[in-house]
Formats: structure tokens, sequence, C-alpha cells
């Protein structure tokens, strides 16, 4: 029964969770209330699903793991996807750590803890959504939601060993979830198998009058078609997905994984997508810009943290802020601010607009001829804490494969593939990123559904 299960996670939560750090915040209790009027008869009834803590659920503390609203906001109001998780049957349960605001790959940049992951203790889970794949990889949840901005869901996905899904923009309303760079991000569900994906899919998928960039599409039942396998289809890859920054042990797990979909009948056709090398730097600019202009609504007057004995309104502005933010928010917010000043604005953020649009070009020319892309998700495994710390480039240059598909709008997926042992003796786990075009994702699932 639902309560069964309740019991069952709070077990294993209660073993695990002081160990690995996946969780912010849990109310067990509030959980069995809704698990006793649970419907079984409905597609997730009474199935309790994690929830990254920057999407709102109604009457749930929400910190996007900052400072600034840690233990000083309770949201008023359910999330779209919290409302159509509910009508399916599900019961949020859990809120997972994440990079603050959703800034970083590696769950490091929370202000409240860090995540382990729970492959190795001593490595991190990826990020930003690292809580949401540690939890579901560690059996401490069933299933859970994440957001994906340049590769937030799929990274830790691929870094924890399960299934992660970012879907087409505009598949899923963001209404509720805390916006880090609008026109990047989207939610989507981080699974323990494919078909897990395709059933939350189902349920938080569709227009929301409520945001206006999602769309009135007519969506299939994402589960129907996952098993007709990739016999006839055509897969490419993409020749500048493989830099000499890819670990050799990575570039051999993807070697075997595409020679598995040959073998399964599909075609590989080396494609090449000419911006690549361009999109590292276009996504710095385009999230940081919309990032600065998203979280000016953090003021010390609307929201969480105000400080104290301001000298007038600027100063409480500024103290707020300082005291409230994190060293790569504020990074964020001055990288955002700086490119978008006049002056600066045409040769930063217009220049990077257009750079765009030739990375969403080359994806639309590819997939003229081919029915999705194949690449690795992350140059290499989960690295170990702090290996990039003080070296923020470093850590923007390995988002290197899963931006370009949030500049171009297009869903992707992340599969488990292999695992590559540690010096320490750990099996690291490694995914295989698999591209689709806008509003493909019943196809990206069937392939990475032919990989699990
Ligand atoms: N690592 C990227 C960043 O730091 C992506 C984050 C995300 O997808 N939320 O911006």
């Amino acid at each position: 029964t639902p309560l069964d299960i309740i019991d069952a996670l709070e077990a294993s939560i209660n073993e695990k969770d002081a160990s690995i750090g996946g969780y912010i915040h849990f109310d067990f209790d509030a959980a069995r209330e809704e698990a006793k009027n649970a419907d079984l008869s409905l597609p997730l009834g009474g199935i309790p699903i994690a929830i990254k803590d920057n999407i709102n659920v109604k009457g749930q503390p929400l910190t996007c793991a900052s400072k600034f609203l840690e233990g000083a906001f309770t949201s008023p109001y359910d999330a779209t996807v919290i409302t159509k998780l509910r009508a399916a049957g599900a019961i949020p349960l859990g809120r997972t750590n994440l990079d603050e605001f959703a800034m970083g790959s590696t769950s490091g940049n929370s202000a409240i803890k860090p995540t382990n992951n729970p492959a190795d203790l001593e490595r991190v889970p990826g990020g930003s959504s690292g809580g949401s794949a540690a939890v579901v990889a560690a059996d401490t949840a069933i299933a859970a939601l994440g957001s994906d901005t340049g590769g937030s869901i799929r990274q830790p996905a691929s870094h924890c060993g399960i299934v992660g899904l970012k879907p087409s923009y505009g598949r899923i309303s963001r209404y509720g979830l805390v916006a880090f760079a609008s026109s990047l991000d989207q939610i989507g569900p981080m699974t323990k198998s494919v078909d897990d994906a395709a059933l939350l899919l189902n349920a938080i998928t569709g227009h929301d009058p409520a945001d206006s960039t999602s769309l009135d599409d007519d969506h299939t039942d994402f589960t129907k078609d996952i098993g007709q396998g990739v016999a006839g289809m055509k897969l490419g890859v993409p020749k500048e997905y493989f830099s000499d920054s890819i670990d050799p042990a990575v570039k051999a797990i993807f070697d075997e994984t595409a020679a598995k979909l040959e073998a399964a009948g599909a075609e590989l056709v080396p494609i090449s997508l000419p911006h690549t090398e361009y999109a590292v730097a276009t996504y710095y600019i385009i999230a940081p810009a919309e990032a600065s202009s998203n979280l000016s609504r953090f003021d010390g007057i609307r929201y969480g943290n105000r400080a104290e004995n301001p000298e007038n309104l600027i100063d409480l502005y500024r103290k707020s802020r300082a005291q409230g933010f994190g060293p790569e928010v504020k990074r964020r917010i001055i990288l955002g601010t700086y490119v978008l000043s006049s002056g600066y604005y045409d040769a930063y953020y217009t220049k990077a607009q257009k750079v765009r649009t030739l990375i969403r070009k080359d994806f639309t020319d590819a997939f003229a001829s081919v029915d999705a892309i194949l690449s690795p998700v992350a140059p290499t495994a989960a690295p170990k804490h702090g290996e990039n710390a003080d070296d923020p480039l470093q850590e923007y240059l390995a988002d290197i494969c899963t931006i370009a598909a949030n500049l171009a709008g297009i869903p992707g997926i992340s599969v488990p593939a292999g695992e590559i042992t540690s010096d320490a003796g750990t099996q690291l786990p490694v995914g295989l990123q698999i591209l689709g075009p806008d509003l493909g994702e019943a196809t990206i699932l069937k392939v990475a559904k032919t990989v699990e």
C-alpha cells in the first residue's frame, strides 16, 4: 500500500541519507495524510516522488539551496508540475539538494550542504539536480523531478547511474519553478528506468495557461512505442563531441553502446554540428544574463533574507543580497549584469543570441538526415569533491556535451551505459546522451530503452 511504501522510504532515508545528503527537507506525516486518500487506479496512484528544491510545493519550505530563502520562505502554491503529479495520483515527498539556484555541475554550490555520490561517497553526484539523482540512485526515492538549464538533469543522472530526461522547451510548464534562465529552463523526470521516465513525462506534460511558453501540443502516451527497438533508425554521431577533453574510458563506453545500437539494427551516421565549439561561451553569456534579471526579485523586500539595520533602501538591497547569495550566484549576477549593460549589450548578449541561432540551425540541419543524435553526457565520470572548486571556468567547460540542447530547445535523455572502475575500486556510472528533434521525446525514449 502507499503507506507501506512511505514506511519503506522512511527506513531507507533514515539508514542512508545522513551519508548521502540528498534531501534538504522531508515531511513524512504530510505524505502519509495524502497516502490515505490515494487513488490507486491512477497511473502514479500512491507513488511518492522527490522534488528538487527549486519547485514550489504548497505549504512546504523552498530554499533553492540558498541562504537567501533557507528558513524564510514557505511555498504558497503548487507548481503546475506538482498539480499535475497529484492529479496522476503521485505524492510529493521530500525536497532534494541542488547547486544554489541551480547554478553549477556538482551540487557543491549548495549553501546548505554537499551531496555525495551513492556510487562513491568521496565524489560529487553532479549537478545541479544532484540531490534528485542521488536519492533515486540510493533507493531513498522511487523517482524525482529535476530541472535542466544546461544539463542539470542529464549530467547528474549520468554520474549517479540513473535515467534523466530533459524535455523539449515548452513541453512542460515552468509555473512554480524558480526561474534561473527562462529561455533554457525545463523540468523533467529522474528515474530508475526509461519506462518510469515515460510515465512521469505523461503526468507532467501539457499546456498550462499560467506559462505562456508551454506548448499546446497533443501529446501521445510516451509509454506506447517505447519497446519498438531501433531497427532502421539513423543515429547521428557528431564528431565535435569527441574532443581531447573526453576521458578515453568514457569514449570506450560510448563506442560499446553505439555498437550495441548498431547490432540492434540502427545505422550510425557520422555528422557534424559545426558551431559546437561556441556553445559553452554562448551559454555562459545568455544564462547569466537571464539569471541576473530573474534574481533581481530577491531584493530583501519581497522574499527571504532581509538585512538588519540598513542605512537606506539601497543599502537594504545591497546588504540583503551580499548576505544571502553565495559566490557562484554572485559571479553569475555580475557577469550577467555586465553583458546586458549598455555599451556591451551588442558585443556580448546580441552576439550570443546570433550564435545561438546558428547552434539551433546545426541541429535542424542534422535532423533532416538522422532520427536522433548520440553523444557522451559529460567528458568524465563523477569527479571528487572540490576537484575544480577554485577554477569555475574548468567546471563550465565540463558542460560541453549538454548545453547545446538547451540553447536549441531540443529534448535529451541520459541513460546508464556502463561503469568505470576508479583508483579506489569503486564503480563510477557513465551515461549515454540521446538528443532528439523538437518534441521528439518518443524517439529518444525508444533509443534509451534499447540501451537499457
Ligand atoms: N552547469 C550548468 C550551469 O551551471 C547547468 C546548470 C543547470 O542546468 N541548471 O549553469
